[in-house]
């Protein structure tokens, strides 16, 4: 996509905060820009005084009427509040709040800027749905094919998590695997098709109960929606491992998370596990009854920091799992196909390459779960809780209705949650569609509860 009026430059350093992510933003997006780092090309050198781009925040745009856009005074791409009791107020500091907030609106004005569709159409919706990952795209679909007039509120890009994947290789219906941005780019194209509003560069800043049961969001940009229900698709926004080779074996051998059906395609392999917590220790369980070995690389001193003491009793013992602490992978390497990890393992002072058909990443992830903390009931990780969890024995109740929550329903009648955000949720592609598609069955039987 050309920006409306000509070019667009992208002025930066490499290691600028919020450089990377403005270029995914823009990339991602398909608009076309010309990355400029400043320390390295020469007509910067030529052109600018060294002064003058002192007096600029970096990144900056410019644009072809010669207007620039600063990056915010500290870019902060998303904040996390630890959970809180339903209703208490989510701490954090104001100087945070400000650097969240003037992120969202430099992505916001970049995006209105460079012809994104970064404004509703409307004022009132049948369905709103945050985030156009895998769960909130299908929502989309399904909500916009079957009447209701659907609006999606994507903070990044349509896609999600699924959408910097380089290879799917467990999605139904691609025997050959299929890329994240590929998979991504048919739903959003099927979604927007069949009616589906999908903003971009727009992000929930607050939400709130309105009246005759709708609800009302507040979006980047000063607009606010009403919507019959809506569906939280936030996804998770998970820790990536930054070392050379692993992105571009990411489908190839690198996976993020684990699951049965990856753990069963490791029969015989050697496998490599890299965490320290509870999900790494079931993970390589797991993984361990079918492949010939698994090494764990963890970079704390002990597991016992942060795995529960069952789990590394029974990884200690087990004969074919070897632990690595005080360790770090640092390269993994392989043409077409993963087949060597580098481990820097402190502990020992060795370098060592090992041999490895698989690698799984579990060193953690955080609900994006901003705007709706201190009012939606979360677990003590912060993912939101939903359907019959939300009748178990809480400190204090947690659903305000006579009926039962419906399933994927949050403690907001109406509001309904799918995908990675979810208490209990899979975490993969598949699920996050399967949900999706749920959340909106449970959002008619839920409307028809209001007639
Ligand atoms: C590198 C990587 C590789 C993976 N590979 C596989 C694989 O091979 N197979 C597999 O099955 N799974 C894989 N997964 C897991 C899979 O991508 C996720 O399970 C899936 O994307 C979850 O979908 P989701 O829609 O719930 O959330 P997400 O994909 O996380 O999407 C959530 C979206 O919501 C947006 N958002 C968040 N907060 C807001 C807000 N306040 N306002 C507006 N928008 C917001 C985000 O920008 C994002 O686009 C992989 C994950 C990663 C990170």
């Amino acid at each position: 996509m050309k920006p409306p009026g000509g070019p667009i430059y992208l002025l930066g350093r490499a290691a600028t905060p919020g450089a990377a992510e403005t270029r995914q933003f823009l990339s991602r997006n398909g608009v076309s820009f010309r990355w400029v780092d400043v320390d390295d090309d020469p007509l910067v050198r030529v052109l600018t005084p060294a002064a003058a781009l002192d007096s600029v925040r970096l990144p900056c745009v410019l644009f072809p009427d010669g207007s620039i856009l600063e990056g915010p005074r500290r870019f902060m791409r998303t904040r996390f509040v630890p959970a809180t009791q339903h209703g208490a107020v989510p701490a954090v500091s104001a100087e945070d709040q400000q650097a969240y907030l003037e992120t969202k609106l430099f992505k916001h004005e970049l995006g209105t800027r460079v012809g994104l569709p970064t404004r509703p159409q409307h004022e009132f919706y049948d369905v709103a749905i945050l985030g156009a990952g895998p769960a909130g795209l299908t929502s989309a679909l399904y909500a916009a094919s079957e009447g209701l007039r659907t609006l999606v509120v994507e903070a990044l890009a349509p896609g999600g998590q699924a959408g910097t994947s380089a290879r799917i290789e467990n999605y139904p219906g691609f025997p050959d695997g299929v890329s994240g941005a590929e998979l991504a780019a048919s739903i959003h194209a099927q979604a927007t098709r069949l009616g589906a509003e999908v903003l971009v560069g727009a992000e929930l800043v607050g939400a709130m109960p309105g009246e005759s049961g709708t609800l009302e969001l507040e979006l980047t940009g000063g607009t606010t929606v009403r919507a019959r229900a809506s569906i939280a698709a936030n996804g998770v926004h998970y820790r990536r491992l930054e070392a050379p080779g692993v992105d571009e074996l990411i489908g190839a051998g690198v996976h993020y998370g684990s699951s049965p059906s990856e753990a069963a395609l490791c029969r015989n392999c050697d496998v490599v596990v890299v965490g320290g917590a509870n999900s790494a220790g079931q993970a390589a369980l797991q993984l361990a009854d079918v492949a010939r070995s698994v090494t764990v690389v963890c970079r704390a001193d002990s597991l016992e920091q942060s795995m529960s003491r069952y789990l590394v009793d029974r990884i200690q013992t087990h004969n074919r799992i070897e632990i690595r602490t005080g360790a770090e992978v640092t390269e993994a390497r392989g043409d077409e196909r993963l087949g060597t990890v580098v481990i820097r393992d402190d502990a020992h002072g060795q370098e060592i390459e090992a041999g490895a058909d698989a690698l799984f990443v579990m060193i953690g992830g955080r609900p994006m779960t901003a705007g709706v903390e201190g009012w939606l009931r979360r677990d003590e990780h912060g993912f939101l809780v939903t359907g019959p969890d939300l009748l178990r024995d809480w400190e204090q109740p947690a659903w305000p209705l006579a009926r039962a929550p419906l399933f994927l329903e949050s403690s907001q009648p109406g509001l309904f949650v799918a995908g990675d955000v979810r208490h209990g949720s899979i975490k993969r592609v598949a699920s996050a569609v399967g949900e999706g598609a749920m959340a909106v069955a449970l959002i008619h039987q839920y409307l028809s509860t209001l007639d």
